[in-house]
């Protein structure tokens, strides 16, 4: 037999549930606030999401843009790290292998 008491958990867990679901769903996963730039396996600077700028390297312009991070030149000949497009999630990376530029965010 099961009790009253019993179905209104289950009912209040299911709820509960569903709302823990909807949450994660609405809040935007695993958003980083730092841009890691690495040149030739070195540590060349990290920098806010938050804050636009742009990064002049060597071969590279690093942008930092409505809390995105982005190459925006490159002179290497393949244009890959270009085509990797905007970055701002933990653990995204652009990478520009000719140039051994990394960004990676945090
Ligand atoms: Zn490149």
């Amino acid at each position: 037999m099961v009790k009253k008491a019993d179905v209104i958990m289950l009912i209040c867990l299911v709820f509960v549930s569903l709302l823990l679901f909807a949450v994660m769903l609405l809040i935007p996963k695993n958003s980083g606030d730092t841009l890691v730039v690495t040149v030739d396996g070195k540590e060349y600077c990290r920098l806010p999401l938050s804050v636009d700028t742009e990064i002049p390297l060597s071969g590279n312009t690093v942008i930092i843009e409505n809390g995105y991070a982005y190459m925006k030149n490159a002179n290497c000949p393949d244009k890959i790290c270009i085509n990797q497009g905007k970055i701002n999630k933990i653990g995204q990376t652009v990478v520009c292998l000719p140039n051994s530029v990394i960004l990676e965010v945090e």
